[in-house]
């Protein structure tokens, strides 16, 4: 039985083509065509994503490699000879970062022998799979090697070989035993065997330029960006460093100095924040023990304040550090009330249930031990809650 000519492999920059439709059959809801050739490739075929384009002025919405055919799928049916055309900016798009993956795998087999174990490619990004660690300058020195390949401008070429004859070339990687294999060659670099789409000359490419590595199993998952990717990127970064040299008043250069500054001053902020509020704090528990109401040998303080619910934790904290302290403050804002109720460690007073009936008014969450106990609630109750206290407590 005939089966397609796989004309993106013979010449990967053809966009239009005709072709004499072999079969098309209604599948679901789709029908699925086979023709005598095509230049679709097929989707995730050697990691490469399918070619976006049209039969007949019909979207090809998927493409898959079946055995031996490519399989086109479009929502109307076709028959006889048809017109095929490929989004050619995409295919470019794949060729470079296809290409780029040949010469980046290359360089870092070639300068640190390591084994590329995997490939994944989509719309926003290519990564490899390496069997190494890598460090910082292993991956720069790849990348300049790489680049030095594109300026050379290398010929890249795809050939057909026995399994045999191939396997007299110095093949990168083991390829799988067909009795024809497609073999890629950078010249003078790198052989491997692969079905993709490549750029005829490495020139193509522009740039190869790793823009993150990170640790994945025992190796490193290498991501990268080659030719109008690379260089999309890099008006999108150039656009951001300028925005916030721009922010800062300093150079590109001074960036990363200036933001450390402004880190560590934050930082230095912060800490002296929170010096200075529990001071505060400290004082606010001094000048409340000091108005607080003796009944049965107990100083009792019932405050209402606009505290958050932290510096009323720790307000009452300071309050019971000291003997015969219990301590019932509320804080109210707009959309709702807390609640803080301690008592120092030689008390024994029930203020659980204290704290469980005036949770109630407030619709309160929170919990906590016989010493110290919060909640926040969402209902403005806090002069009840004192009340109720009050009424517990002093009876
Ligand atoms: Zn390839």
């Amino acid at each position: 039985m005939k089966t397609s000519e796989k004309i993106y492999q013979e010449n990967s920059y053809i966009t239009e083509l005709e072709a004499e439709v072999i079969s098309c059959i209604k599948k679901d809801d789709c029908y699925e065509a086979i023709l005598d050739r095509t230049i679709f490739y097929p989707h995730m075929s050697g990691g490469q994503p399918k070619d976006e384009g049209t039969i007949n002025g019909i979207d090809v919405f998927n493409v898959q490699e079946r055995g031996d055919d490519i399989v086109h799928m479009l929502n109307d049916e076709i028959s006889g000879k048809v017109k095929l055309n490929i989004n050619f900016g995409k295919r470019f798009d794949y060729m470079q970062q296809h290409t780029g993956q040949h010469i980046l795998s290359y360089s870092f087999s070639h300068l640190f022998g390591g084994n590329t174990v995997g490939f994944h490619m989509s719309d926003n990004y290519t990564t490899i799979d390496l069997d190494i660690t890598l460090t910082e300058e292993m991956t720069e020195q790849a990348e300049q090697l790489c680049n030095k390949i594109i300026y050379d401008n290398k010929v890249v070429s795809a050939k057909n070989y026995s399994y045999e004859e191939a396997m007299k070339l110095d093949l990168r990687k083991d390829p799988l035993k067909l009795d024809v294999l497609r073999i890629i060659e950078i010249q003078d670099c790198d052989f491997s065997a692969c079905g993709g789409t490549h750029v005829r000359n490495t020139g193509e490419l522009g740039i190869i330029k790793v823009t993150k590595t990170e640790k994945y199993k025992q190796g490193t998952r290498v991501e990268f960006l080659c030719g109008t990717r690379a260089l999309n990127d890099y008006i999108i970064k150039n656009r951001n460093v300028s925005a916030l040299s721009s922010l800062l008043t300093c150079r590109s250069d001074m960036l990363m100095d200036n933001f450390e500054k402004i880190i560590n001053e934050n930082k230095q902020l912060k800490k002296d924040v929170n010096n200075m509020n529990n001071s505060l704090n400290e004082y606010k528990a001094r000048e409340l023990k000091s108005g607080a109401m003796v009944h049965e040998g107990v100083k009792y303080i019932f405050t209402a304040s606009d505290e958050d619910v932290k510096d009323l934790r720790y307000i009452c904290s300071k309050i019971t550090e000291d003997e015969d302290y219990v301590a019932v403050m509320v804080s109210e804002a707009e959309d709702g009330c807390s609640l803080v109720i301690g008592q120092s460690k030689n008390l024994k007073i029930n203020i659980k249930d204290v704290f469980e009936k005036c949770r109630a008014f407030i619709n309160g969450k929170g919990g906590g031990n016989n010493f110290l106990l919060q909640c926040t609630g969402d209902k403005s109750k806090g002069a009840q809650c004192l009340e109720t206290a009050k009424d517990i407590l002093l009876k």
